[in-house]
Order: C-alpha cells, then structure tokens, then sequence
C-alpha cells in the first residue's frame, strides 16, 4: 500500500462522501495535472490515456474490481464511472491503483494536489468568471465548480453548451467566446487529429 497517497486521498473522499451529492474533489498529480480524477457525489470522472475499451484495459492493467459501471469515456481523453456503492477504502485504494497503472505514477512516490468544491451551487454568485478562460459565465449552467460550459468540456470531458448567442454571449451559459492558450491548444491538437 502506498500510505502517503491514501493519506491525501482518504480524507478528502470522506468530505465527498459527506457532502453527497454537491461536493466534488479534484486529485491532480503535483506537476502533471494531465493526470487527474474527479469525484462527484457517486461518479468517479479519470483522465484515460488509452485508445482501448476502459473496461478491458483496466483489467489488463491489473485494477482492483470497483463496484461500479462505466457510464462513459472517450478515447486519450476520459472514462466515467458510477458506483454503486461508495466505500471509502475501496475507492481510495483505486483511485491509487488507478494513478500508479493508468496513469503512469511512481507506485509511492507521487504527490497530488487536491482540489475541493464544497459550496454548494445555491450559495455562488449566479454568474461567476471561469477559473481556466478568465470569461464570466452562468454558474448553473456548468457541472464544474469553477469552469466554464467550454473548459469544463475540453478539459474534463463535460458535455457542451448548445450555445444560443445573442450578439457575442451565449444566453443559456453565458460564454462568450473566451480561450485560454491551453484550450486552444487542446482544440488545435483534436482537429489535427
Ligand atoms: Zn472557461
Ligand atoms: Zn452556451
């Protein structure tokens, strides 16, 4: 076991697993934060750098079974799963499982960053300005805590706005055409694609 990492991961699913279902935790390898996993209430959302079926790769990457369903995923970019049931030693201990043999950490030697939203959604200001693009946006319309309907879906798989502009900004999430360089990088990649 690699008690370092379990000591970052538990105490923050334990705040998930609390706070159900308005609470999210972020992990992101310190220095690489390409290698990601989100949770969600029961939803585990992970950074899949794999072309293959997540269902089979994992089992050939040798992963502890998860009492969960692979909700979605797309290929080099992310898989979802929900859980059925949500125990804590369990999740944590794929979670690590899941940084060392998916994602190429150093089997107790990595570090995470651990990035908590705890406010529930009634308490933000109902347009805030997104945390990757710098835009303001409608803070009901995005699954994310700080990003935009866009960051949240180039960065984190989340589905897209169908934006209805009127002059420049969208009336249903309010973007209104803001990129950071390392969104545009990540759409500039894909249509090269
Ligand atoms: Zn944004
Ligand atoms: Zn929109």
């Amino acid at each position: 076991m690699n008690a370092d990492q379990l000591a970052e991961i538990r105490p923050a699913l334990r705040e998930v697993a609390e706070g159900a279902p308005n609470t999210c935790v972020t992990f992101e390898v310190e220095g690489a934060p390409e290698n990601w996993i989100q949770i969600v209430g029961r939803t585990i959302n992970a950074a899949y750098p794999y072309s293959d079926s997540p269902e089979e790769k994992l089992l050939s990457l040798g992963l502890p079974q998860l009492p969960a369903q692979l909700a979605s995923w797309e290929s080099d970019r992310f898989a979802t799963f929900e859980l059925a049931e949500f125990q804590l030693n369990t999740v944590a201990e794929w979670i690590d499982a899941y940084f060392v043999g998916v994602l190429g950490g150093v089997e107790g030697e990595y570090h995470l960053d651990v990035i908590m939203g705890s406010s529930p959604i009634q308490d933000r200001p109902p347009i805030q300005a997104c945390d990757e693009c710098g835009g303001d946006y409608i803070t009901a319309s995005s699954q994310m805590w700080k990003l935009c309907t866009e960051c949240s879906h180039y960065l984190y798989g989340y589905p897209l706005c169908d934006h209805v502009f009127v002059g420049k900004k969208c009336t249903k999430c309010g973007w209104s055409g803001t990129r950071s360089k390392y969104i545009r990088k990540i759409i500039k990649a894909q249509s090269e694609e």
